[in-house]
């Protein structure tokens, strides 16, 4: 894993929520190929077993933890197992989400609502809440958490989605400002239609609904997963350095003429 290093993160070591797929699966590949040791957490253990073993067979260095991020004392867990394998933390990526199935406010279940913010919100605070304390410690680091588009923009039918990823980009920026000085850096992430598992299940995997949804990108396609994982490197590298309680899109031109 020595070729074609762009960061070079030798030494470090990343946590990655939500990455037994998509995403966060590609992010957490991307950082091993950095040099960083890894720590793979996801509610799906064999998942994030996978992907640790992926690294593995690459020559990289990976811990898998079954995390359920809604859980606060799941991601206490899953950060001291990272800090005791590792001994240190530079790099969050809180990434762990879920998708809200489609339906107009005054129809969304209360059980829904609740669970969207518990885990799309709820899950970046705990995650934040325990990670900070660490980067503390270490003398800083750096934190991307992934909002949307819906994040920045309304969409009818994910009242409960857009409510969550607007507010992890409130908790973001507020956070972003308190640990600013003390070298803990504090992004977030937007991004468009990524094609991932997510995405297979909102598209039922039929090509007619992928067409509707490659019609939203102005650019004519969906995104790749590794085009999230480039921005949330460079977030985390010193280059970023003046970056803080950014929240940036990367999303096609998806909302750039809304
Ligand atoms: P995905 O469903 O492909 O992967 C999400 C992963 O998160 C899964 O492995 C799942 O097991 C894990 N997860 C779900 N709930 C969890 C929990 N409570 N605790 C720990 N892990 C949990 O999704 P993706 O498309 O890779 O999305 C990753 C993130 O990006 C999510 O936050 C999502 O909302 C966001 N996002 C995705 C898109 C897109 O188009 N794919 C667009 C904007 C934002």
């Amino acid at each position: 894993m020595t070729n074609h290093r762009k960061w070079n993160y030798e030494g470090k070591v990343a946590f990655v929520t939500g990455a037994a797929n998509g995403i966060g699966q590609t992010t957490a590949l991307a950082f091993a190929q950095e040099g960083a040791a890894v720590v793979v957490a996801d509610l799906l253990e064999d998942g994030a077993k996978a992907t640790a073993r992926m690294i593995e067979d690459q020559g990289g260095r990976a811990l898998a933890v079954r995390c359920d991020v809604s859980r606060p004392e799941d991601v206490q867990a899953a950060l001291t197992a990272a800090t005791d394998k590792f001994g240190r933390l530079d790099f969050a990526f809180n990434n762990a989400g879920i998708e809200q199935p489609l339906a107009y406010t005054a129809d969304i279940s209360d059980e829904t609502f609740e669970r969207n913010l518990r885990v799309n919100l709820g899950g970046i605070f705990y995650c934040m809440k325990y990670e900070i304390p660490i980067m503390l410690k270490n003398g800083g680091g750096a934190i991307v958490n992934t909002s949307s588009g819906a994040g920045v923009v309304g969409i009818r039918g994910q009242g409960a989605y857009c409510a969550a990823k607007h507010g992890v980009i409130g908790l973001t920026k507020s956070a972003a400002l308190e640990y600013a000085k003390d070298g803990v850096r504090i992004n977030a992430v937007c991004p468009g239609i990524i094609d991932t598992p997510m995405i297979g299940r909102f598209t039922q995997g039929t090509e007619e609904n992928r067409k509707r949804m490659i019609a939203q990108e102005p650019i004519g396609r969906l995104g790749r997963p590794e085009e999230i994982a480039n921005t949330v490197l460079w977030l985390c590298s010193d280059v970023a350095g003046f970056a803080i309680g950014h929240a940036v899109v990367v999303d096609g031109g998806q909302t750039a003429g809304l």
